[in-house]
């Protein structure tokens, strides 16, 4: 269970770099929220505060009706997929789905049973053993999935997860997310700049524009009036 709330959340990188402005939204248990707009708008700034990874410079941030603003990003509960994977090169697959769960100190036969779940899932049962660079590019991204999902967190935010991949596959992993969120539940923030990305995949839309929410509806409502 998990609903975010965005009271009113402000970025400022400098006096003059004023990011992301009064940003308000209410984000329900189980929702995947699509936030889209051109590259610079603050998208990347508003996850990243809630991960904990950049500052709130003004505003609360709730999770279940708890303010977080202070909380470390290691103690929110919150897994996040970047677009780069940022997988460990000199780990196996296997090490780096059970990185985050060896941090927290998981019993082992706990561990293996949950990366090999997360596997079965993304069907990488064998591939445990290879190397990111023995890999290709869906493989890698569904590897940083797993490190996600094995986690259990409470929400997951996905930063531009498919921008890397080719065509064809990033019309095959939309699919492939879909049905992870829908098998797992778990409340999602997911950004991008591609606006037809955004519209096959959201539940709810939420639009940027330089730093300002511009529109929040379902993909039919926001198509209807652009
Ligand atoms: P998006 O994710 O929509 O592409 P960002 O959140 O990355 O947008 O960036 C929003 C604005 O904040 C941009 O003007 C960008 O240049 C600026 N910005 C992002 N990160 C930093 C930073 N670390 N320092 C200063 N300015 C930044
Ligand atoms: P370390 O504790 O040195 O980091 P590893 O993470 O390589 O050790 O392995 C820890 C345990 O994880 C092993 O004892 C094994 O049970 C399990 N394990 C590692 N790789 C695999 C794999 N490819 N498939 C199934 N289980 C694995």
């Amino acid at each position: 269970m998990a609903e975010l709330k965005l009271n009113n959340i402000n970025k400022y990188y400098d006096k003059d770099v004023h990011a992301v402005k009064d940003f308000n939204l209410d984000i329900g248990d189980k929702e995947f929220v699509v936030f889209v707009g051109p590259s610079g708008c603050g998208k990347s700034t508003t996850l990243r505060m809630i991960a904990g990874l950049e500052e709130i410079s003004g505003g609360d941030l709730l999770i279940d009706d708890e303010r977080v603003n202070d909380v470390p990003p290691k103690n929110r509960d919150i897994a996040m997929v970047f677009q780069n994977y940022a997988l460990y090169p000199h780990m196996t697959v296997y090490d780096n789905i059970a990185f985050g769960l060896k941090l927290r100190k998981f019993k082992k036969d706990v561990i293996k049973e949950k990366v090999v779940e997360a596997a079965k899932i993304l069907g990488l049962e064998d591939y445990l053993d290879r190397k990111p660079k023995a890999l290709s590019g869906g493989q890698r991204q569904r590897v940083a999935l797993g490190r996600a999902i094995v986690r259990n967190a409470k929400v997951f935010l996905m930063d531009e997860p498919l921008s890397n991949l080719d065509a064809k596959l990033r019309v095959q992993m939309r699919t492939e997310i879909q049905k992870l969120h829908q098998r797992l539940q778990t409340t999602t923030i997911y950004v991008t700049h591609d606006q037809t990305e955004a519209m096959t995949m959201a539940t709810r839309l939420v639009v940027m524009k330089d730093g300002v929410v511009q529109q929040v509806g379902s993909p039919k409502e926001v198509f209807d009036n652009p």
